[in-house]
């Protein structure tokens, strides 16, 4: 079996971290098998879906490197969802309702208020037809045994079908509801496993019924448990995170991925900086059942971690020019976003403001300026000038490394003063020691 995985986001805003973690798991579990990610655009809304959004979510999952492998558009398919349609219609699985909102609301309120199930009633079939409706168009469920499946994250799944309203899949107005398109794409696609949030599960229910009505295999079904904003709530600030925030942030993508692939499984979140690794480790298995809370400092503290372990192959192309592989090992360390690299290669070959000293600090460095430039700079300058500046001042520890730090690099701390000396030279040391010594 070849493993196909659909996202089918609606092109109705861009995506958030909730919808990403969704996409990540659907591409990494094709990926873990060799398989094909598709994307679906699931724009059968013409109201409310854009084209700026359907691009917005293609460079979003580009950014990401989540491009799938073929991208479908629901728009496209009318044709196809038509022919099922008829075959359902024909074969008595979708019938004609043609109840007003308002009467519908009456019979549920009778209902409660009978303690009944606000479940659809089915018309007898030769009632009469009101005048002037169109009709609206039901899937008929079948009452005659529970619906059940083995969820790949939830487990033995079982749902009582007379407590389900026949689902509304096709409006008067002849526009298509999502149930039924989606079933009909997954059966025409050859989508093996869905993998999608669990406010889906009950649709799931009824989704399954349709499978089995349009002669197709279900596909495995994997409903995550949904993603809550640190705070406890899904709130509106997780659904604003997004690519967008992320990126404007100077975060990287895989920051965010090897946060979201593990958040809510049993794994521990580290930072992975190749999708490959995320994808070889996926098990469903590994999913809890409880709301996972995301935490953008979570990611911010990835980011660090990443750049920390980035080659500087990874990553050449985005530094400033003339930055060498010297140059990275020695700053990544100190990085918190990829942006920080410049200033920091600032402080090796840049501009610095000298710092402002006291009296013995100043008398400190200048002796380093009389000492710096005799040493050979070949052999471990910043060992030989501690040695030098320990003997003649009887300085040591901070009192001594502190001051020299300031004046070299015009920062309280940073990468180890050994590699920033040799990478800035003797004329560049010289030169911030007396200027500090001088200031
Ligand atoms: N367009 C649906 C949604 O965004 C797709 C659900 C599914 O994966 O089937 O919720």
């Amino acid at each position: 079996m070849t493993v196909t995985t659909r996202f089918a986001p609606s092109p109705t805003g861009r995506l958030h971290v909730g919808n990403i973690r969704t996409a990540l798991h659907n591409a990494l579990f094709a990926r873990q098998h060799g398989g094909t990610f598709i994307l679906r655009i699931d724009d059968t809304d013409r109201e409310r879906s854009t084209a700026e959004f359907d691009l917005g979510i293609r460079d979003d999952l580009d950014w990401l490197g989540l491009k799938p492998d073929s991208v479908v558009r629901q728009s496209d398919r009318f044709d196809l969802y038509e022919r099922e349609f008829c075959r359902l219609r024909e074969s008595g699985r979708v019938y004609a309702c043609y109840e007003t909102p308002e009467e519908l609301e009456v019979r549920r309120k009778v209902l409660l208020g009978r303690g009944l199930p606000p479940v659809y009633e089915r018309k007898v079939p030769a009632a009469p037809v009101p005048e002037g409706r169109g009709p609206h168009w039901r899937f008929r469920l079948d009452h005659s045994r529970p619906i059940e499946w083995t969820d790949l994250v939830r487990g033995p799944q079982r749902f009582d079908p007379t407590l389900l309203s026949d689902p509304v899949v096709r409006r008067e107005d002849g526009s298509w509801l999502y149930l039924l398109p989606s079933v009909i794409d997954d059966v025409d696609l050859g989508v093996t496993h869905v993998v999608r949030g669990e406010d889906h599960v009950s649709n799931s229910a009824a989704q399954l019924q349709m499978f089995e009505a349009l002669g197709a295999p279900a596909p495995e079904l994997a409903h995550e448990a949904l993603l809550v904003a640190a705070e406890g709530k899904l709130s509106k600030r997780l659904g604003s995170i997004g690519v967008e925030e992320i990126r404007g942030a100077g975060l990287e993508p895989m920051a965010l991925l090897s946060l979201l692939a593990r958040l809510g499984t049993s794994r521990p979140v580290e930072a992975i900086t190749d999708l490959g690794e995320l994808a070889a480790d996926l098990d469903f298995a590994h999913f809890g059942r409880a709301p996972a809370h995301f935490d953008l400092a979570e990611v911010e503290l990835l980011n660090a971690r990443l750049l920390h372990r980035l080659d500087f192959a990874d990553v050449a192309a985005r530094l400033p020019s003339g930055a060498s592989e010297q140059d990275w090992l020695l700053l990544r360390g100190n990085l918190e976003r990829l942006a920080d690299f410049a200033d920091w290669f600032a402080v090796i070959g840049g501009e610095i403001t000298p710092p402002e000293l006291g009296d013995d600090e100043r008398a400190l460095v200048a002796k380093a300026a009389e000492i710096a430039p005799t040493l050979d700079w070949s052999n471990e300058p910043w060992k030989a000038l501690a040695e030098a500046l320990k003997v003649s001042t009887g300085l040591k520890g901070k009192a001594l490394f502190h001051p020299l730090r300031r004046a070299l690099t015009g920062r309280e701390s940073g990468p180890e003063m050994a590699g920033l000396l040799d990478r800035m030279g003797q004329d560049q040391a010289v030169a911030r020691l007396a200027a500090a010594a001088n200031h």
